[in-house]
C-alpha cells in the first residue's frame, strides 16, 4: 500500500514535472544556456559553422544537406526519434537572421537537458529537423534574395535556385506533419493601428486560395495560440497576425498545399532590446510548439488567442520624431517650426545605419519609437537642406545664442549644442527632452 501511495507519488510528480516548462522556466533556460553571442544580424556563415561545431560537440546530429550558389554548406540539424516530424527553416531571406540564432540555442538546449522529463518526452514523440540557414550567400551580403537575385520564396514552383529545390526535396522525401517557416518583417511593422511594434507576428498558412479550414490548419491555430499564450508576458501588446494573402509562388503556401501544415513566424523589433532578447522569444516560442505537440496537450487547447489577434499595421510608426524644431535662419527656407520624421535602413547590428528624412513639417498619426521635442532649438541639417529622402545627420543650437548663421564655418565657429548623426546622440544627449 505505501509502496503504491510512493508510486503514484512518483507519477504525479513526473507527470507534474513534464508540464512544468513555464514561459518563464524557458525564458531562465535561454539565459543560462544559450550560445549564441553574436547578435543575430552579425552572424555570417563563418560564425554559423562556428555555432554548429559547438552543437557538434555536444552531441547534436548535423548534416551537410546542400550548397549554395557561391558554394556554401547548408545543414540540417536534428533531435529525437518519435514519430511525428517537425520541420523548421530559417533565413531563406539572408537579411532575417533572428530565428537562426533562436534554433542554434534550441538544439543546443534539448541535446544538452535530454534527460530531463519533458525533453526525453519531445524525444520520443517527436523528430525535428531544421534547416538554420537556408540562404547563406543571402546572409553574407545581408540580402534578401540568394546570390541570383531571387527571391527564394518566390520559387517554390519554378526552382530556378538551388536554395528552393533543396528546399522542395526535403519537404518531398521526408514529409513532415508540421513545419515552421522562420522570417524577420520590418521594425517598424505596428501592430494594427496601437502605435506599437509588432515584435512577433504569425501566420497559420493555408493551403489553397479558398482557404480550407484542414484539421492541420486548425491544429497549427491552436499551437499559435499556445505560442502567443506563452511570449505575452515578456511582449505583451506587441504580437500580432501576419497578412494572410495567397501566394502561390511562396513555399509557406505550398509546403501547406503539399500536405505539411505551415506556421510563419514573423519576428520584428522592440525599441529598446537587442535583437538576441527576440532571439529568446523564439526560442519560448518554439519550446512551447515542441512541448505541445509533444504532450498534445494543444489537442485541448483553444485557437482564440490566434483568431484575436490584431493584424499587422503599416505606416504609422517612424524611428525617430523631432517635434517643434525651428529651421535655422541660415538662408535654407525660412525659420519655420517643422516637426520631422526619420526612419533607418535595415542593417547588421554593428553596422551604422543611414537614417533619412522621411516628412518634414506635420507628422500627423505617426509615432516615432523615440521622440524628442526640440522647442527651443534651431535645427540645422548638415548635407543641404531639410527635405524628406536627405540623411538625418542634425545640428541643434539653442535660440538664445548669438550667432552669425551666415558664417561659412558656421559649426566650427559656433559649436552645436546637441548633434544627432546615425540615430545616436553625438553630443548633448539629454538636452532635448524625450516626449
Ligand atoms: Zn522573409
Amino acid at each position: 500500500m505505501r509502496k503504491a501511495i510512493l508510486s503514484s507519488l512518483i507519477a504525479i510528480f513526473v507527470s507534474f514535472t513534464i508540464n512544468a516548462q513555464t514561459p518563464q522556466e524557458l525564458a531562465d533556460a535561454w539565459d543560462s544556456t544559450h550560445i549564441t553571442d553574436k547578435e543575430p544580424s552579425d552572424v555570417r556563415h563563418s560564425d554559423l559553422k562556428v555555432y554548429l561545431e559547438k552543437l557538434r560537440a555536444q552531441g547534436v546530429k548535423i548534416a551537410e544537406i546542400g550548397r549554395s550558389n557561391a558554394d556554401r554548406e547548408i545543414y540540417q540539424m536534428e533531435f529525437g526519434s518519435g514519430p511525428m516530424k517537425v520541420f523548421l527553416w530559417s533565413q531563406m531571406h539572408g537579411d532575417e537572421p533572428t530565428a537562426t540564432s533562436a534554433l542554434i540555442d534550441i538544439f543546443s538546449y534539448l541535446e544538452t537537458h535530454k534527460d530531463m522529463p519533458w525533453v526525453k518526452e519531445l524525444s520520443t514523440k517527436l523528430t525535428i529537423r531544421a534547416v538554420p540557414m537556408l540562404n547563406p550567400d543571402g546572409a553574407e551580403l545581408y540580402t534578401r534574395r540568394n546570390l541570383q537575385g531571387i527571391d527564394i520564396n518566390r520559387d517554390a514552383l519554378n526552382l530556378a535556385t538551388p536554395e528552393a529545390r533543396l528546399l522542395k526535396s526535403l519537404q518531398q522525401q521526408w514529409r513532415p506533419s508540421i513545419a515552421f517557416n522562420l522570417h524577420n518583417q520590418q521594425e517598424l511593422t505596428a501592430v494594427g493601428r496601437s502605435g506599437k511594434q509588432a515584435s512577433i507576428s504569425f501566420l497559420v498558412v493555408y493551403g489553397d486560395e479558398a482557404k480550407t479550414e484542414t484539421d492541420g490548419m486548425l491544429r497549427n491555430k491552436r499551437i499559435v495560440s499556445a505560442m502567443v499564450k506563452a511570449i505575452e508576458p515578456f511582449i505583451r501588446g506587441h504580437i500580432a497576425r501576419y497578412g494572410d494573402d495567397w501566394t502561390p509562388t511562396a513555399f509557406g503556401d505550398n509546403f501547406s498545399a503539399w500536405g505539411t501544415p505551415v506556421i510563419l513566424i514573423e519576428t520584428g523589433a522592440l525599441v529598446g532590446q537587442k535583437e538576441l532578447y527576440l532571439a529568446k522569444i523564439n526560442f519560448i516560442a518554439i519550446m512551447t510548439a515542441f512541448s505541445s505537440l509533444a504532450t498534445g496537450s494543444e489537442a485541448a487547447g483553444s485557437t482564440q488567442l490566434y483568431d484575436t489577434l490584431p493584424h499587422n499595421g503599416s505606416g504609422t510608426l517612424v524611428n525617430f520624431i523631432f517635434r517643434n524644431a525651428r529651421r535655422a535662419p541660415n538662408g535654407k527656407g525660412s525659420n519655420a517650426v517643422v516637426d520631422l520624421a526619420l526612419v533607418s535602413a535595415r542593417r547588421r547590428a554593428s553596422f551604422t545605419t543611414s537614417i533619412r528624412i522621411a516628412r518634414v513639417g506635420s507628422v500627423n498619426g505617426l509615432r516615432g519609437l523615440e521622440e524628442f521635442d526640440a522647442a527651443g532649438f534651431y535645427v540645422v541639417q548638415r548635407f543641404g537642406n531639410l527635405a524628406p529622402g536627405k540623411l538625418a545627420e542634425f545640428y541643434f543650437y539653442k535660440m538664445d545664442r548669438d550667432i552669425d548663421w551666415k558664417a561659412k564655418d558656421l559649426t566650427e565657429r559656433f559649436e552645436p549644442d546637441a548633434i544627432f548623426s546615425g540615430g545616436m546622440w553625438a553630443k548633448g544627449e539629454g538636452l532635448l527632452p524625450k516626449v
